[in-house]
């Protein structure tokens, strides 16, 4: 077949945006945006790179922070395939299981710090999350005390979109239109981002101060109307937020006195993202449970797994009553046995190792050069998780307004560069594939080096 032409290419993009704008409502979109531009169509993806619409983009977010393998895997590809001439679908209700469900299950467990041993199989993050909190009612519940039924959250937390995981987000913008309510059910305390908080204390005493908050609002609603606190070791979707040292450890400690369970929301960190398999590992502490999702399967399937501890899982099961919980692909085959096939590659090819060892550092100490840029008031990194905080004043530390969206302009600039990274508000982040070279590592840095000049040139001009 001789290859398209440049016209029947056209056209063929021009249906896909035209029946895209009609039909197909975006999540996190503006919809009035897309009747004014046709969206943007991504249709191949390689290695760190993705392609759409004649562009070739360095994809330093690895889709949504899950692609850590690189996209474009032949091996998953197969073992999809096989798995649905074999057995295309069979749920888990009821106690039904399938070969690869149980397999990634000890796997994880294997994998997984301390007593995390029995796994909840869910299709996204949101529902890992959601699945924690169902069961977190019914563990107080079992163990006799109901009124623990209160949340502890952060500010700039992001744990989902379903209704009880919104209300757990650390931004008001994301319960506002839907009227979610969190009196009552979640009270949110400062987050441990000494950049933009920590004044003239040390990362380590503010570390200490954001951890002792938790403790003050515990004793404010009475440890007794508590049921867990939920945190994501690095809070990576609102800024790529890295805590001091001071702040994990004492928060475990925090948590353990007033018998308050601690969930470690994972879904980004988890399976090798910080240069171990899980952020604890990282941070050097220990939850009762830990949710996972993106890099479980790389992105190439969705799926999802809520981990819990030996003594959790074991109040939840000490009574004969059916769990009224569960998803009608949760534990899919398809997607379990791509799961596993993608941990299998992480372990071969050493990715983990890689990040503590090689990839991790030399992005780490490229992208620091960038702290020399007028605009930049601070790299953070921490394995291949990273932010760049844009500052008006360095000195002082203090931001442009947000609505003047500088980190947006910052990002379009890089894209036209063909790089992908993420504005999240005055801080761009960065998490890309784990296979990413040296000299894609180069690549970003130095488009990025562009990228800021030439917006801080437009501002200095303005
Ligand atoms: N938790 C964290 C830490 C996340 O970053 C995300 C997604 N960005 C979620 C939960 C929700 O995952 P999903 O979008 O798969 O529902």
């Amino acid at each position: 077949m001789p290859p398209p032409t440049p016209e029947a290419l056209r056209a063929a993009l021009a249906r896909v945006q035209r029946l895209d704008q009609r039909h197909h409502m975006h999540p996190f979109t503006d919809p009035r945006a897309l009747v004014q531009a046709p969206p943007f169509v991504m249709d191949a993806a390689q290695g760190c790179y993705v392609m759409g619409q004649g562009l070739r983009l360095l994809d330093a977010m690895a889709g949504l922070g899950c692609v850590n393998i690189g996209y474009g895997r032949p091996e998953l590809a197969e073992v999809a395939a096989e798995t649905m001439k074999q057995m295309s679908f069979y749920h888990s209700f009821a106690g039904v299981t399938n070969p690869p469900a149980a397999e990634l299950a000890a796997r994880i467990a294997a994998l997984a710090p301390g007593a995390l041993n029995r796994v909840f199989f869910a299709n996204s993050g949101s529902e890992a999350n959601e699945t924690a909190i169902k069961l977190i009612n019914l563990y107080w519940r079992r163990r006799g005390q109901p009124g623990r039924r209160l949340l502890i959250s952060r500010d700039f937390a992001y744990h989902g979109s379903t209704v009880a995981t919104s209300a757990l987000n650390g931004l008001t913008a994301m319960h506002k239109p839907f009227g979610i309510r969190t009196v009552g059910h979640v009270a949110h305390v400062a987050s441990p981002f000494w950049y933009r908080f920590g004044g003239d204390l040390t990362p380590e005493e503010f570390g200490k101060r954001a951890a002792d908050a938790i403790e003050h609002k515990i004793m404010e609603v009475g440890p007794q109307n508590v049921a867990a606190v939920f945190a994501e070791p690095i809070q990576c979707t609102l800024g790529a937020i890295i805590p001091p040292e001071s702040y994990w450890p004492r928060v475990e400690a925090i948590c353990r006195k007033h018998e308050i369970l601690l969930v470690a929301d994972e879904v980004v960190t988890g399976f090798g993202r910080t240069g171990r398999w899980f952020a604890q590992e990282t941070f050097g502490f220990q939850a009762d449970l830990m949710t996972l999702a993106k890099g479980l399967s790389s992105g190439y399937q969705p799926i999802s797994a809520l981990v819990m501890s030996d003594d959790f899982s074991d109040v939840i099961g000490e009574q004969s009553e059916v769990l009224q919980h569960g998803f009608t692909t949760s534990a899919h085959p398809v997607a379990t046995a791509v799961a596993l096939k993608n941990l299998q590659i992480l372990e071969e090819e050493k990715l983990v190792t890689r990040i503590a060892d090689d990839i991790g550092p030399y992005f780490a100490a490229r992208l620091t050069t960038l702290e020399q840029h007028p605009l930049v008031g601070e790299v953070r990194v921490s394995g291949l998780i990273a932010g760049i905080e844009i500052a008006e004043d360095k000195a002082s530390r203090r931001q442009y307004p947000v609505d003047l969206g500088v980190d947006q302009l910052v990002g379009q600039a890089a894209l036209a560069r063909g790089l992908i990274v993420r504005p999240a508000g005055n801080v761009l982040v960065l998490c890309p594939p784990f296979v990413i070279s040296r000299a894609e590592v180069d690549f970003i840095v130095d488009a990025l080096a562009e990228a800021l000049d030439q917006i801080h040139t437009a501002l200095m001009a303005s």
